[in-house]
């Protein structure tokens, strides 16, 4: 039987299945867009506090341990590689711009990215706004704001937990948020205990109508409520605006190649069973790119291993 089995994605979801799959007599080959292996967590300075066993590590730390381990294990990995056509059969037949690989199974493992300019390109102002210096959308990246007045974009747990870290330092925090806060109860406390001690100010619900540049300030203007439109200059913003499922490709590459209809959620992730298969047999799916209530390197690394032993139990009557 053939034992290659495609992870496409070398985050820590398709490091931890491509290990799972190795130790269980598979042939795992990751293909990485990037030039490197980690995934979101290449782009993390923040220490990891969450993952058992690794204390004091950083997020970009936790990624080159991660990449030794498969390195050490000699799993064959496709750097910086492009997709061009995914094709079944008996078997799939995946090809990039370089590679042509038969495999038996494929775990799509292609995570979730953050959600940037083009979710305010429509906004008068925007444009400008992004030759600006002064504002940030990746959630790794960390401005320092001391004494500057600051404006944070968002009200999930990354736009909070931004608003906190820098309310400590900025001269003034306003924290712009659509509708509700989303995220975990110890940052809406942490928000409501600076709003509280006056660091921050809240603007709930709030609507971002546009953006002027002026020099080195952004006039925000927006309207909170019902209240009329109201001005506001910062000299920093920072947006927070969510994240997205990268599964766009994977499902044109699907419809292209005839491999069949991937099943997603009404979010827009890949929808699986609870060991992680999706709607077409023989594909996989495990990490962020399912997972949109707790993406974290726990859970990814947990549903690699998932989708591994989802893998040799459905291609041990083969054997
Ligand atoms: C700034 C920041 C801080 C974070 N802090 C923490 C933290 O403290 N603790 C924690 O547990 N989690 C944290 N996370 C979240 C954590 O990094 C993710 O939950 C985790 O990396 C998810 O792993 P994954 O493998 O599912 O996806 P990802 O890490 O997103 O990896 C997906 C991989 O697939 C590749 N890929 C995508 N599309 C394709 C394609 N078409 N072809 C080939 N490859 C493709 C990508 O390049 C990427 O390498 C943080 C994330 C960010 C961005």
């Amino acid at each position: 039987m053939n034992k290659v089995v495609t992870v496409i994605g070398g985050g820590p979801a398709g490091m931890s299945c491509a290990l799972w799959l190795k130790n269980l007599r598979f042939l795992p080959i990751i293909i990485e867009k990037n030039k490197q292996l980690g995934g979101g967590q290449t782009i993390s300075p923040f220490h990891n506090t969450w993952y058992l066993g690794m204390p004091g590590h950083t997020g970009m730390e936790l990624a080159k341990q991660f990449t030794r381990h498969i390195e050490l294990e000699v799993i064959p990995t496709l750097f910086d590689s492009k997709l061009k056509s995914i094709t079944s059969g008996e078997n799939f037949q995946i090809s990039t711009e370089t590679n042509q690989i038969t495999a038996k199974s494929i775990v799509i493992a292609t995570g979730q990215r953050y959600k940037g300019y083009e979710t305010i390109a429509s906004l008068p102002g925007s444009d400008e706004l992004l030759l600006s210096p002064n504002v940030c959308f990746n959630p790794g990246g960390t401005p320092i704001v001391h004494g500057q007045k600051v404006a944070v974009v968002g009200g999930g747990d990354n736009g909070l937990g931004t608003a906190r870290i820098l309310a400590d330092t900025a001269q003034h925090l306003h924290l712009f948020i659509r509708s509700e806060m989303k995220g975990f109860t110890m940052n809406e406390k942490g928000v409501f205990q600076q709003i509280e001690s006056g660091k921050i100010t809240l603007h709930k619900p709030a609507v971002i109508q546009r953006f002027k540049v002026q020099g080195d300030n952004i006039q925000i203007i927006f309207k909170e409520g019902n209240k009329p439109e109201q001005e506001l200059v910062v000299n920093y913003v920072c947006f927070r605006l969510g994240f997205a499922p990268n599964v766009e490709e994977i499902v044109k590459l699907f419809d292209r190649g005839e491999v069949g209809c991937l099943e997603l959620t009404e979010g827009g992730y890949i929808a699986t069973d609870r060991f992680l298969r999706t709607s077409i047999p023989q594909v996989y799916a495990a990490g962020d790119v399912t997972n949109y209530r707790d993406p974290c390197v726990v859970t990814a690394v947990a549903q690699g291993a998932i989708a591994a032993r989802s893998v040799e139990e459905d291609l041990r009557s083969d054997d």
